[in-house]
């Protein structure tokens, strides 16, 4: 795809990842920018900091890289990094709700998401509705209900795989005076830009594609409304959930190589999902590549692939699907996602275990891979040994 002139950014996104925030270092010439491993800094003189560093709860520089990174890839002017997705959520949420607000969140939100909200923040005062988003009328109806602070959007959702158009969800939430929020951790920057389709502020787990590597937790927020960035990166010093200098280095290692390693990512899910689609124990695949997937065309319309995570149902129930996660060999059996290894998860029992006897239950039978940038042909053989004959 042509990054510029579509996206809107300033150089190409792959100039940004390796580039963006990362100048060689004015002391040394360090081609990488160095791990900052320091809590305090030296000032000159009362007041007198060097490049405004002062204490690394408030500011870090090696931080600081990562995310002038974010922001530049996500199109957005300011990026806060975390030390998980779940501390950048809950910062946002605490920085633009106040008790009494309503948010509308997606019916198959991630479940740590959906625990943050039902568990954590409802006691606190917020009150949230989970509604279908691919269905733009439904939202609008439940925009018209009540006054809504935010419209939380997870486009593709986990595990489902659902697409949400994220430009009408923006006009819609705008209309009613509702911020759009875009969880972007399973599409990247690399795929899909929500804010240049409208949406406030996008969340991320960079734990996930962003680090790409399995070996870093952490979380992002990127905005170009300053009062947003402004408020949470108050309530981020206020309350503490950074991450270090070496988790913030290993994220922006990991960044730098996103481009090659999502349009693989999504090269090898394509050929895994036409591969189960035709598979007698399969029942469903999700996949928003494929042609027959109900978001197809809003997935083509608002992403540049489609990623690398593929769900799919098959027969025999939950036990089937609980064996099928117990015979891979290549796949690794483990919950998260967007490393460079496959990994596969029964959603039911891991990742979406607390959502169990919710609305957002999902299926038994659900199985959900995060197909990694192995050779296709061995991703491929390996879930054809664990299905059923
Ligand atoms: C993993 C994940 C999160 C939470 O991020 P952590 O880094 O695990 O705290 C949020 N949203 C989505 C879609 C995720 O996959």
């Amino acid at each position: 795809m042509n990054e510029k002139g579509t996206s809107g950014l300033a150089q190409g996104f792959e100039t940004l990842a390796i580039h963006a925030g990362q100048e060689p270092d004015p002391l040394t010439g360090s081609v990488v920018p160095p791990i900052y491993q320091t809590s305090t800094y030296k000032q000159d003189g009362v007041g007198g900091l060097r490049g405004g560093y002062e204490y690394s709860r408030t500011a870090n520089p090696t931080r600081t890289a990562l995310e002038e990174c974010l922001a530049a890839l996500e199109g957005g002017s300011r990026a806060l990094a975390f030390a998980s997705g779940m501390a950048a959520e809950d910062c946002l949420l605490r920085a633009v709700c106040r008790p009494g607000d309503r948010v509308i969140i997606p019916d198959d939100a991630y479940g740590g998401t959906y625990r943050l909200f039902s568990a954590v923040l409802q006691q606190w005062g917020l009150d949230y509705v989970p509604v279908h988003l691919p269905d733009i009328a439904a939202v609008r109806r439940s925009l018209a209900e009540r006054p809504t602070r935010v419209l939380w959007v997870e486009t593709p959702t986990n595990p489902l795989l659902a697409i949400a158009d994220i430009a009408a969800l923006a006009e819609a939430a705008h209309e009613a005076g509702a911020l759009l929020v875009v969880d972007n951790t399973f599409a990247s920057p690399r795929l899909q830009r929500p804010l240049t389709l409208g949406a406030d502020v996008v969340v991320h787990s960079t734990t996930k594609y962003l680090g790409g590597h399995s070996d870093v937790v952490g979380g992002a927020l990127v905005t170009s409304d300053a009062k947003i960035a402004d408020d949470s990166d108050y309530l981020r010093n206020a309350t503490g959930g950074v991450p270090g200098p070496f988790d913030s280095w290993l994220t922006l290692r990991g960044i730098r190589t996103l481009a090659v390693r999502m349009d693989k990512h999504g090269d090898n899910a394509m050929r895994v999902a036409q591969m189960l689609t035709s598979h007698p124990a399969v029942t469903e695949v999700m996949y928003p590549g494929l042609p027959t997937h109900p978001g197809h065309s809003v997935a083509a319309k608002q992403m540049s692939g489609f990623g690398g995570m593929v769900s799919f149902r098959v027969h025999g129930g939950e036990e089937a699907a609980v064996a099928v996660c117990g015979r891979t060999r290549l796949f690794t059996l483990g919950e998260s996602l967007g490393g460079v290894e496959s990994l596969i998860e029964h959603p039911g029992r891991m990742t979406h275990a607390s959502a169990a006897g919710s609305p957002l239950e999902v299926p038994g039978d659900l199985v959900r891979l995060s197909v990694g940038i192995e050779d296709a042909s061995d991703l491929l053989d390996d879930l054809r040994q664990a299905l059923p004959a």
